[in-house]
C-alpha cells in the first residue's frame, strides 16, 4: 500500500482538474526533516519549536537554537519552512519557565502571552531565527494570537531584533514572512482585520476545536464532543480562509484536520492553499486530491455547509468519499 503511494512522492499536489495546493509536514526537531522529505513533503508547515525547549533544565541559548533552525532550513533546501515561536503552557509543560499552576492552563499564561512578557527569552529565539534565515526559506509564525495588538507587539519586538542585528553587522533575510496561527475563535472571527497585519495564516484546528466547542482537548470523558465536524468549527475555518484570501495573504492549516481524509478535500474547495500534516499522511492526501475536480468538491462543500449537526456532516462525508 505504501509502495503504491510512492508514485505521488515527486509529483505536485493537484486536483484532478489541475488546481494546485501545497502539502508540507509538521515536525518537532531537525531529525524529522529526513522522514518528511522521504514522504514527499513540499515544505515544513509547522515546526513546533517548543520541543527544543522540552526535556531540559534551562532554555536553549541563542547558539543552540540557531543550530537547530539552520539544520531544518538547510535540510529543506529551497522549500518553505514555517517555524512557530515558543508555544509553552497548556498541554506543553516546561518546568523551568516557571509558569504558575493555573486553574485553566489552556486559557492561561502561555505561548505568545508568555513571550510578550518574557521578552528577553522571546528575543533570543527571534535572533536565532533571523540569523538562521539566510540558510533557507524561513517563515516565522506566532502561536495563540487573539488580537491585533498581540501581532503588532510581536512584530515590534521582531523589528527591534532586526535593528540589533543590523547594528552588529549580522546578516539575515529581510524578506522573512511573518504569520500567525488561527487557533482561537476570536482570531477567526476577526480574520478580515488580522489579514491586514500579516503575510499568512495557519489554522490550528487542535486548539480551534477545543476553544470553539469548549471541550478540553485532553479530557477523555468528553472526547465525543471534540469533533472537527461541528458546523461551528467548519464555519470558522471557512471564514478564516475566505478572509485570508480576500486580504491577499495565503492560508494554510497545520492542525490535525488538515490530514483528515474526509475533511481534507472540502478544505481545498474552501480555498485553503497549504496543508501541513504528519509526514505519514502526505502521500495519501496527495492521492486524494488527485481523485476529484474542484467543481465536484465545491458541490460537496456547499452541501456540507447546509448541514446543521456534526453527525450529519460526518455521515455525509463518509458516504460521499469512499477513497
Ligand atoms: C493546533 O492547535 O492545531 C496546532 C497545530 O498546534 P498544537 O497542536 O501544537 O497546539
Ligand atoms: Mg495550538
Amino acid at each position: 500500500k505504501k509502495k503504491e503511494l510512492m508514485i505521488y512522492k515527486e509529483q505536485p499536489s493537484v486536483t484532478k482538474d489541475g488546481h494546485h495546493i501545497e502539502i508540507g509536514a509538521n515536525i518537532a526537531s531537525p531529525d524529522d526533516v529526513e522522514p518528511a522529505l522521504e514522504n514527499g513533503a513540499e515544505g515544513v508547515g509547522l515546526f513546533r519549536s517548543e520541543f527544543i525547549f522540552m526535556n531540559r533544565t534551562e532554555a536553549p541559548n541563542e547558539t543552540e537554537q540557531y543550530i537547530a533552525y539552520k539544520a531544518v532550513l538547510e535540510g529543506m533546501g529551497k522549500r518553505p519552512v514555517v517555524i512557530r515561536t515558543l508555544d509553552a503552557g497548556g498541554d506543553k509543560k516546561i518546568p523551568y519557565l516557571n509558569i504558575p499552576e493555573e486553574m485553566n492552563p489552556f486559557l492561561g499564561y502561555r505561548a505568545i502571552r508568555y513571550c510578550l512578557v518574557e521578552t528577553d527569552l522571546f528575543k533570543v529565539q527571534l535572533r536565532a531565527l533571523m540569523r538562521a534565515s539566510v540558510f533557507g526559506n524561513l517563515k516565522i509564525m506566532f502561536p495563540m494570537i487573539s488580537s491585533v495588538e498581540e501581532i503588532r507587539n510581536s512584530k515590534k519586538i521582531l523589528d527591534e531584533v532586526k535593528s540589533e542585528l543590523d547594528a552588529e553587522g549580522i546578516a539575515y533575510d529581510p524578506n522573512v514572512e511573518v504569520g500567525i496561527m488561527i487557533e482561537i475563535p476570536a482570531a477567526a472571527v476577526i480574520s478580515d482585520v488580522l489579514a491586514k497585519e500579516v503575510d499568512f495564516f495557519s489554522i490550528g484546528t487542535n486548539d480551534l476545536i477545543q476553544y470553539t466547542t469548549a471541550v478540553d482537548r485532553m479530557n477523555e470523558n468528553i472526547k465525543a464532543l471534540y469533533t472537527p465536524y461541528h458546523p461551528a468549527v467548519l464555519r470558522l475555518v471557512h471564514t478564516t480562509i475566505k478572509n485570508g484570501n480576500a486580504g491577499g495573504i495565503w492560508v494554510g492549516m497545520c492542525g490535525s484536520v488538515a490530514g483528515n481524509p474526509l475533511i481534507f478535500p472540502i478544505l481545498i474547495a474552501m480555498g485553503l492553499h497549504e496543508f501541513s500534516m504528519s509526514p505519514g499522511q502526505i502521500l495519501k492526501s496527495r492521492k486524494i486530491a488527485s481523485l476529484y475536480t474542484l467543481e465536484y468538491l465545491n458541490e460537496v462543500l456547499a452541501h456540507v455547509l447546509s448541514l446543521g449537526t456534526a453527525e450529519e456532516v460526518e455521515t455525509y462525508l463518509k458516504a460521499t468519499f469512499t477513497h
